[in-house]
């Protein structure tokens, strides 16, 4: 097909992030964000990613809705002469955080399917609206283009019901539709398949753990190119320790908080979404301030880091055996690609199934997939950074390709 660019869009309630690549080389033109939508003061920092200077570009300004936001963001595309009224645009990529069990794959958006992306509103209050949002902000602009919407579940809907049913009443969780989704797919299906490659194997012949640990964060099993189990649940609070939410933990603890505690349902929502796991346990959320503090003898932040690479050793130790046989646990996002020390602490120990971690390698500071686990290790563990933009550009442009040869 002639036209060869995809802008990948990830609508937040106030933000919009964004990426324009040309799927010829899979190269990126422009990448920017758009902050504090409907706010006093917005704010747009475009980065152009041609030509010379990478010099990103600020816009403070009041940008009062999504339609204003996408706009702003055409503006300056179009001054990097790649303005989104160009023949060379095939489709604009969507991520979506909740496809529910319908969507297995990534697809065309027509009125019936922002019907179904709807009706998941109740499963994703905070995401589905602002997704939604964004489509029709992006049809509005161009109405001609495929809008396509790949999402965050869509890599979860493998999982057995063994793995995604919770153990309460049947009918009850149907009606409500209860059950574990699994989200931050896209990087789940973007890093088993670079880990697969790294190891120089198919990705059907390969077993991962993939721990994405950002700041949400959650692990998958992967066997053969498809998951068969991960951490996130209903919502994405469900696993490990994260930046903010708490991952697992007692259900009891919201009835006891209520009743206790004589919390409201919204209070503790927020205290279990917003005010727990790092930030709870030591009033930080970032990995780097927590390493700081702890080599300051900061005895909170230490507990803080304790738990988090607990609750993942415990997830580490789970997928072993749900797996059966493992080929490699790989570390992605934000901390994953970072933390050389939770690397090491999250394998420290597991020498009896074959993983560890060689501290040289461990320590190489870099962009691309790497093993960090020494040569005489029985199971690798790597390192392969995520990329869900290219992911969701790479979904979208195949789609659209083969709907065009079709
Ligand atoms: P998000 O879930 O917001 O997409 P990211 O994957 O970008 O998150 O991860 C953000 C987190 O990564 C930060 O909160 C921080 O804890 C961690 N992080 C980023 N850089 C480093 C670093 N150099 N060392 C340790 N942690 C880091």
């Amino acid at each position: 097909m002639t036209a060869s660019r995809v802008l990948v869009l990830n609508s937040g309630s106030s933000s919009v992030k964004y990426q324009l690549l040309d799927m010829r080389d899979r190269s990126r033109l422009a990448m920017g964000l758009v902050e504090r939508i409907g706010e006093g003061s917005s704010r747009l920092t475009h980065t152009p990613l041609t030509g010379s200077g990478a010099e990103p570009r600020e816009r403070e300004e009041r940008i009062a809705d999504h339609a204003a936001a996408l706009k702003a963001v055409a503006e300056e595309l179009s001054a990097d002469g790649l303005g989104l009224d160009s023949p060379e645009l095939a489709a604009i990529g969507h991520r979506v955080v909740h496809g529910g069990l319908k969507f297995t794959e990534p697809t065309v958006v027509t009125d019936e399917v922002l019907k179904e992306i709807q009706r998941l509103v109740p499963v994703a209050p905070l995401h589905n609206p602002a997704n939604i949002t964004g489509i029709r902000t992006a049809q509005a602009l161009r109405p001609d283009l495929p809008q396509v919407a790949v999402f965050d579940t869509a890599f979860h809907t493998t999982m057995p019901e063994s793995a995604a049913r919770y153990a309460i009443d049947v009918a009850t969780a149907d009606r409500h539709r209860v059950r574990r989704y699994g989200f931050h797919g896209t990087s789940h299906a973007f890093v088993s398949r670079a880990a697969a490659k790294l190891l120089g194997k198919a990705p059907e012949d390969v077993n991962v753990i993939v721990l994405h640990l950002g700041n949400g964060a959650s692990a998958s099993a992967v066997r053969g190119g498809r998951c068969v189990d991960t951490s996130m649940g209903l919502t994405p609070l469900e696993g490990l320790v994260m930046g903010t939410r708490a991952g697992d933990a007692d259900p009891a603890v919201i009835f006891h908080l209520a009743r206790v505690g004589d919390m409201g349902i919204d209070e503790i929502d927020d205290l279990l979404n917003k005010k727990s796991g790092l930030v709870g346990l030591c009033g930080d959320n970032d990995m780097r301030e927590i390493r700081r503090r702890i080599d300051a003898g900061d005895e909170a932040a230490s507990l803080a880091f304790d738990i988090y690479i607990h609750r993942l050793k415990k997830y580490i130790g789970a997928y072993y055996a749900v797996l059966g046989r493992v080929d490699a646990v790989v570390f992605t996002a934000g901390v994953g690609e970072n933390a050389a020390s939770v690397r090491e602490a999250a394998v420290a120990g597991l020498e009896e199934l074959g993983l560890a971690v060689d501290g040289a390698l461990n320590s190489v500071r870099s962009d691309e997939p790497r093993l960090i686990s020494p040569e005489y290790a029985r199971v690798a563990v790597a390192v392969v950074p995520t990329d869900e933009e290219l992911e969701i550009a790479n979904q979208t442009y195949a789609l659209v390709s083969d709907a065009e040869k079709a």
